[in-house]
Formats: structure tokens, sequence, C-alpha cells
């Protein structure tokens, strides 16, 4: 009943409009968040929400120097070897430096009070509350009637990134590979790059791609802008993975999650939200609508990986291990930097993004990075177990090792990628290196550049 509320409230009250009853509810969400968050970022460091340094200047960046009493690396390379972390020495592993610390940008220009109020003014909160209200109340239902002492799948706070997730991929943003002719609605083809007009620029987008109407009597050129900006994009709420990600992962920081921005070196990005009822950080790919599927890329889409570092305002950890559980099966030689340099790239960005917490919050924060560093570890023995334990006794005898038995855990993968999603991935000729990924060279190039 709409105005159930309304009605309880007695015969001699006015009646309240249904439509303004949630108007109110809505406004009194988006004032309970931003109060929240303007307190969480009081508390937060200066560092983490002063303006970032433009990308160029982290050439010139001293890294800062590692305290005598460092402890032993928490974490090592997809081998599992212990690594001292080095500074880089060559010219190659001074330019992957240099780009991480500029990737590692992007989260910090969320931390913004005004961009988040104004992204809660475009998000349906009051759907979106009800809906994670609702999931929330049947996980823990599930979860009483499995019995005493059991926990509930997830968390409210997760519930309510997953209804979020839902009406951003399904009512929000549009996919656009080619925009099509303005003019006749026909498909278009990519002709190049063209200069940012000053309007374009002055939003924020470097780079233009340029499309050509199909339609030999149009040849209408249509601009499509790469806006990096997710302020503008609450506006224009299209583009591909790039845009997608960054815009996704605004609105998770905006609705009080932690985020992170996780970075791939085969042209992908995708958010991570830490889940605090799981206490871990839960993958999640706004283009696919996937929660909690880290195994997608690789064996949903059959896609290798060489890096996925993720990037938040208070850290950066090489997640890879997450993305890719069999090394050895889905795994890209990573060449860009010896993993000892790797290593301590990550130790810079953390240490320069944590400079101005307290000791409490670091010390909480270095206990959260062992926990995520045992976690990928894991990953990586159980893929190794699984390998071992498929091995047979013929195998041995006959010198070859197991490859035919199918990995459960690959299986349910692989499932994802055929419940539907196909076309979808087709369309965004985003589906790894086999056939479904028709893109040319230089348009894999545009998005690679986008994603930066
Ligand atoms: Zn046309």
């Amino acid at each position: 009943m709409a105005d159930h509320n309304a009605t309880q409230r007695g015969a001699s009250e006015p009646r309240i409009d249904s439509d303004k009853l949630a108007s109110d509810l809505t406004e009194r969400f988006r004032q309970v968040l931003s109060t929240k968050r303007m307190n969480e970022l009081t508390t937060r460091s200066v560092q983490s929400r002063s303006a970032s340094p433009a990308p160029r200047d982290f050439g010139t960046l001293q890294p800062p120097s590692q305290p005598h009493n460092a402890p032993p690396p928490s974490y090592s390379s997809l081998r599992n070897i212990p690594l001292i972390p080095q500074a880089p020495q060559d010219a190659r592993s001074v330019r992957f430096k240099n780009m991480l610390h500029s990737l590692s940008n992007m989260p910090i220009r969320w931390e913004n009070p005004g961009l988040l109020d104004e992204a809660l003014r475009v998000v349906p909160l009051e759907q979106i509350y009800n809906e994670a209200e609702e999931e929330s109340q049947i996980l823990q239902a599930e979860a009483e009637s499995l019995g005493a002492g059991k926990k509930a799948a997830w968390g409210y706070q997760d519930c309510v990134i997953r209804a979020l997730l839902r009406w951003f991929k399904r009512s929000f943003f549009t996919w656009v590979n080619n925009p099509p002719c303005s003019r006749c609605y026909s498909p278009t083809i990519a002709v190049g790059m063209a200069a940012p007009l000053p309007d374009e620029q002055a939003r924020g987008a470097n780079q233009v791609e340029l499309y050509k109407c199909s339609v030999e009597g149009c040849g209408s050129y249509e601009r499509y802008p790469r806006y990096n900006d997710a302020f503008v994009l609450l506006q224009t709420r299209k583009g591909r993975c790039g845009e997608w990600a960054n815009c996704f992962s605004m609105l998770c920081r905006a609705v009080g999650s932690r985020v992170r921005w996780v970075w791939n070196s085969e042209d992908h990005v995708w958010t991570e939200v830490y889940s605090v009822h799981r206490k871990r950080w839960i993958h999640v790919d706004a283009c696919e609508e996937a929660w909690d599927k880290p195994r997608l890329y690789t064996e949903g889409w059959g896609k290798k990986l060489a890096y996925c570092i993720a990037f938040s305002a208070d850290g950066a950890m090489d997640v890879t291990r997450r993305y890719v559980r069999n090394p050895s099966k889905w795994g890209l030689e990573r060449t860009r930097a010896p993993e000892a340099v790797v290593l301590h790239i990550m130790d810079e960005i953390r240490a320069m993004r944590r400079s101005n917490l307290s000791k409490q919050e670091k010390f909480r924060l270095e206990g959260e990075d062992m926990r995520e560093d045992r976690e990928l570890r894991q990953y990586v023995i159980s893929s190794i177990a699984n390998e071992v334990s498929k091995i047979t006794p013929e195998d041995i005898l006959n010198g070859s090792a197991a490859t035919a038995r199918p990995d459960p855990d690959a299986q349910k993968a692989l499932e994802s990628r055929t419940s539907g999603s196909t076309e979808w991935i087709r369309s965004r000729g985003e589906g790894g290196r086999g056939a479904s990924n028709q893109q040319n060279s230089r348009d894999r190039d545009h998005r690679r550049d986008h994603t930066r």
C-alpha cells in the first residue's frame, strides 16, 4: 500500500502524498550518507584527499625511504618465492613504476564530497535500500534455517552494492563501442583520433575517437570523447569498460563502501568492494553485472592475464592471484619489471597513501594486507593441490601430466560464460584473445590508453 504510513498517522493529520514521503526518505538517506562520509573524511588523512599530483610529477618523485625495521615482505610473487622488495634499476622498470603511480590516482579523485553528494542525487537510493533490505533479510532467514550460529552469505552493505550493480547495469549505464550516426542512426566505422574540442577538453576528455557513418550518401562524422571524470560520466552515462568501472566504483564509494579500482594489463578495469561481513575484498564487474566471480576473465572468457593491480585511497595491492588461480594455465609472463620491483612499487604507493594516517590506522591496514596476502596465497596452494589430485598412477607411469580432467571450479566459471552473456561479450569485443575478439590493434590501443 502506497500510503500505508500516511493512514497510520491518524485522521486529524493531513494525508501525506506518497511521492512526497518517498522523496523525503531519499533526502534523509542522502543526508545520513553525506554526514557519515564527511565524518570519515575529516578523520582521514589530508594526504588521501588532497589534490592528486599530475601523473607526470611522479617521474621525479623520490621513493620514500624504507624504515630500518620494515617488516619482511608481506607477500611474494605468483610463484610464492619470498622476495625482498627492490627499487627499480632499469628504464623499463622505472616506466612501469611511473605508470602504476599514475594509475593509483584514480580512486583519489573520488574522495571529493561535492562529487559524491552529486552522485547520490542521481542514484535512486530508496529503491536500492529497499532491495538491499529485502535481500539481506532473505539471506538472514536462509542462514537461520541452516541452524543456529550460521552466518548469512552476505551482509546488508554487500546487498546495497549488489542492488546498485543491478540498477547501474540495467537502467543507468550504456555500453558504446562505435557511436551510431546521429544523422541517420546507421553503424559507424572507426577512422582514428581527433584533437579534443575546447569543451571536450574542459570536461576532461584528452582523447577523442572519430567515427564515420557507414552509409555512403551520409558520410557524417561522430566524435567519441573518452571522458575520464566520474562527474561527467554521471551525465553522459555511457562508455566502455573504463567509463563503466570509473563511474560505478565512484558510486560504490558514494553509498559508503570502501572501494578499489583494479587495473589489468590486458586492457580491462573493474571494481573491488570491501565486504565488512566477509572481511575480504569482493570482485565486482559492472559491465558484466558480476559479483564475486574473480575467475570470470580466465576460465570464463579464456583470457590469459599478467597483472591485476588494485588501487584504493589507502593502499595498493597486486591481486593477480585472485584472478589467475592457476598461473601455469592462465598466467601471462610478467615482463614489465622483476617481481621484487613490483613489490617495492606496491610498498611505495601504500606508504605514500598512508603517510598521514594515524599509527593505529596504519597498523590496522597492515593487518588487513597480511590477511589478504594469506587469502591470495591460499588460492595458489589450492590450485596446485587441485592439479596434483588430478594426476593418476597411469599419468605417472606414462610420464604425462593430467590435462583432460575438468576442474570443478573452472566448470563453474564456464557456466557464467554460457548463460546468455556470450552475446554481450561479443558485442563489446572483450572476449579475450579467442575468436570473439575481433578488434583491431588500433582500437585496442585506444582502450589501453583510456584505462589509464
Ligand atoms: Zn549517417
